[in-house]
């Protein structure tokens, strides 16, 4: 049976200040979980803080900064040690045109986060979920993680990167109690193409035009579904 409760279990969400993690931090809080919720802009951790009040660790982290990820993980308060959900989602993807025209700078910011970020995350705490026997790690992806959609060469190939990645860390792990899933959403209305379109708000805004996107709270749902599962399910990807 589905679980509607996490009482006491401390989860944690990177890229937690705007649209997916924001809304994956507000459900798990609601659901009685200690949250560590990890991301850049601290106007907006501060904002969290006072919406949720206790049981919530703010945490100004630049996921890229792999030397401030084990900084920040090592000096976590002593109640929020014991992680048994790590929800990598800090991601983004940059459209300057086709591959020939984009940045060599660009294409690396994008594996440092969507990559290198979520892998470090991962290392370090995989191994306390594994010594306590109780854990999952939910991967953000995307459906550009498969299909090819122009001017987004490097961004899909993150995404491909964190499909195989999660499979096989999955493969890894069965016979152990940690679960690994990947997620992939589809064209959802965040604050994604604002950042993809370098903050034009009239080419942001014609990516969901038209039709009925996804939201914020649908991702945060599907983690929560994936999470609520019992122990003995994997929900190993979920598009
Ligand atoms: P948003 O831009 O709304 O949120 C992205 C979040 O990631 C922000 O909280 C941002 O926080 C954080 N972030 C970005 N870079 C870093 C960094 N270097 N270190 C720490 N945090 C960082 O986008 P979404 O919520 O839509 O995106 C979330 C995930 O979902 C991403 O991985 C994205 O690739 C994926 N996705 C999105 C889709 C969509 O259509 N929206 C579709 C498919 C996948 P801050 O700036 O404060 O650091």
């Amino acid at each position: 049976m589905l679980r509607s409760e996490f009482h006491g279990e401390v989860v944690v969400v990177t890229g937690a200040t705007s649209g997916f993690g924001l809304a994956i931090a507000r459900k798990f809080h609601a659901a009685g979980a200690r949250v560590v919720a990890i991301g850049r802009r601290e106007d907006r951790l501060a904002d969290l803080q006072d919406e949720m009040g206790d049981r919530l660790v703010p945490i100004k982290l630049d996921v890229s900064d792999t030397d401030a990820i084990s900084e920040a993980l090592d000096t976590l308060p002593p109640d929020y040690r014991d992680v048994s959900l790590l929800v990598n989602n800090a991601g983004f993807g940059i459209d300057r045109g086709p591959a020939q025209k984009a940045s060599l700078a660009d294409w690396d910011d994008m594996i440092d986060v969507n990559i290198r970020g979520l892998l470090h995350m991962t290392h370090h705490l995989l191994p306390g979920m594994l010594e306590r026997r109780k854990g999952q790690i939910v991967n953000i992806g995307s459906v550009a993680g498969r299909a090819v959609a122009p001017n987004n060469a490097v961004y899909s190939a993150t995404k491909s990167f964190v499909l195989q990645f999660t499979k096989a860390l999955k493969s890894d792990l069965i016979g152990t109690p940690v679960r690994a899933s990947y997620i992939a959403p589809g064209a959802a209305e965040t604050e994604f193409s604002l950042v993809r379109w370098q903050g034009d708000e009239a080419k942001a805004a014609k990516a969901y035009a038209g039709y009925q996107s996804l939201t914020a709270e649908d991702i945060a749902e599907a983690v929560f579904f994936t999470a609520a599962m019992p122990a003995h399910v994997d929900v190993t990807e979920l598009e």
